[in-house]
């Protein structure tokens, strides 16, 4: 009988202050580095896939970075903190929410 599976790695390869996208706070963000590694008998053997994720401490938003900005990210931070700050988070897409016909202010009083 062969034991064989996948596992999750979750590891944490920085935190850096910026200025989050969604809830506009100069919060803390975990740059996380997601791999899935494939076992045999409970010994992970080698890596089937790798993703990022950068989520904001204060609100929660989550980003997640194709495997070639997440390595960069990664050397940039393994560089130290002389390298340049990281790229910004692309702007998100309005709210459902945010409806452009909500009124901007209250209607007068009669
Ligand atoms: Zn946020």
């Amino acid at each position: 009988m062969i034991i064989f599976g996948l596992k999750g790695y979750a590891d944490l390869v920085a935190t850096l202050t910026m200025l989050c996208p969604r809830c506009h706070n100069p919060a803390a963000h975990r740059l996380h580095k997601l791999r899935r590694k494939f076992s045999l008998f409970f010994v992970p053997l080698f890596v089937v896939s790798t993703r990022y994720v950068m989520d904001c401490t204060f609100c929660g938003l989550q980003h997640a970075y194709s495997k070639a900005e997440g390595s960069e990210l990664e050397e940039r931070f393994a560089a130290g903190p002389q390298a340049p700050a990281p790229a910004p988070v692309p702007p998100l897409p309005p709210a459902a929410h945010q409806r452009a016909d909500y009124p901007a202010s209250p209607p007068p009083a009669g």
